[in-house]
């Protein structure tokens, strides 16, 4: 549609064929692959190998791994679309598929082309990937991380723990980040992959969890290891400006997820509150009831669309770290009351194990905290606003 000018808006909402089809992929592997097995693996805390080598043959292990090193090459946008259908299945389980995504972003941001070859090329071959930045002294402070890398010869020695690290019992390879020079702090940080196998490398037992239960979170130990300084990520002192570039466009991942898990909230309350009647009525037909439906509903949508524009500004060149932690906190914040909802509208059932709600609220609390906590967030974002105001 033109406006006045003859300009286009530029701005649909209608997907493309093709991105119809991702997302059906993604909807049908979420309801018949993953969601009959959420519950075993909430209450086992086992990791769901099985599931996680049919997402591979699928592709969805490579999902944002260019379709020159043979991954699925798919946008930004696209990835939310596969995102939010499988968190809908079980974001536990659906992290234990994407995690790879995660890995793979510094290397889309920084690594050159023999380490796109070897390391896209792993994750094609089946192998999985974790991102460790966080460590036990330092989340939210990046720049208080305390992992060292001395140069020596052609390798650098690293030192030092990373901690709540996704994926590291069965990751193949890392990126590490760590000081080259601590002194110089964010100018002084730099990124590594590392292969898991080195010498040195060790990684504790997965930690138990809230929710989540499916994926692993451990801690990776570094102790003296020899990385090769082939394996560093761009220059030294890129590190921080890295995780920075990542975090644009994992924070959008991360709304979308918590979109999928609201969605299948909503799902499950509103099917109730039909069903479930009281003095006479389906619950939905009391206006306390019926209007949180309705807020809920409009909640989901509103994050969706915020997602939906971090995401889509990432793809069109122009990503917003602004944007990105409004979907993210929006998306995690509405979330989290909103599975506290839909526990509510099932009244004592949603505090029983048997329905599903409770495992929703319980999964969903992660996203306010994990890819930077809600209050970062909001940091960030007035950071920026003061920025555009001053
Ligand atoms: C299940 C799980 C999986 C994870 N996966 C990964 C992973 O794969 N890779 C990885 O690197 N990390 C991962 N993390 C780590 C996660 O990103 C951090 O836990 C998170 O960023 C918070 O850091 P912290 O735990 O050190 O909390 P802290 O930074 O110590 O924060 C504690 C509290 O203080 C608040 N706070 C801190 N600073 C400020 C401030 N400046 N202003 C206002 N409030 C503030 C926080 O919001 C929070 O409420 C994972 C964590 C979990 C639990």
């Amino acid at each position: 549609m033109a406006n006045s000018n003859g300009a286009s808006a530029g701005i649909t909402f209608q997907l493309t064929e093709e991105q119809k089809m991702i997302q059906k992929l993604a909807r049908d592997f979420a309801r018949n692959e993953i969601a009959p097995h959420a519950e075993h693996f909430d209450k086992t805390h086992e990791y769901p190998w099985d599931i996680v080598k049919k997402g591979q043959e699928l592709g969805l292990t490579t999902i944002n791994v260019p379709e020159e090193y043979g991954g699925l090459g798919l946008s930004l946008f696209e990835e939310m679309l596969v995102s939010e259908e499988l968190a809908w299945g079980c974001s536990g389980i659906s992290l234990c598929i994407t995690i790879n995504n995660l890995a793979s972003l510094p290397l889309l941001v920084a690594a050159n082309e023999a380490q796109k070859q070897e390391y896209f090329g792993r994750l094609v071959d089946g192998k999985m990937a974790a991102y460790a930045l966080t460590e036990p002294s330092a989340g939210s402070d990046v720049l208080g991380i305390r992992t060292t890398a001395r140069k020596d010869g052609d390798d650098y020695i690293l030192n030092g723990t990373k901690t709540f690290i996704t994926g590291a019992t069965v990751a193949d390879w890392f990126t590490v980040f760590a000081y080259t020079n601590p002194e110089a702090k964010h100018k002084g940080m730099s990124a590594f992959i590392v292969d898991r196998n080195l010498p040195g490398v060790s990684v504790s037992k997965p930690f138990d969890k809230l929710g989540q239960r499916a994926s692993d979170t451990a801690e990776i130990i570094l102790e003296d290891v020899r990385v090769p300084a082939k394996n560093m990520l761009g220059k030294e002192g890129d590190g921080f400006i890295i995780a920075m570039k990542v975090f644009d466009n994992s924070r959008p991942g991360v709304a979308a997820a918590a979109v999928g898990i609201a969605q299948r909230a909503f799902d499950e309350a509103m099917q109730y509150a039909l069903e479930r009647t009281t003095m006479g009525k389906p619950i939905y037909k009391h206006q306390a009831i019926g209007h949180l439906l309705a807020d809920m509903a409009t909640n989901i949508e509103a994050a969706r669309l915020l997602t939906w524009q971090a995401a889509i500004a990432v793809d069109e060149g122009h990503p917003s770290i602004k944007l990105a932690s409004m979907a993210k906190s929006f998306a995690a914040d509405k979330g989290m009351q909103l599975c506290t909802d839909a526990v509510q509208i099932f009244g004592g059932y949603g505090f029983i194990t048997e329905y599903p709600v409770e495992k929703l609220m319980r999964d969903m609390k992660i996203m306010q905290i994990y890819e930077g906590t809600s209050q970062i967030q909001r940091y960030v974002i007035i950071r920026e606003l003061a920025r555009e105001y001053s």
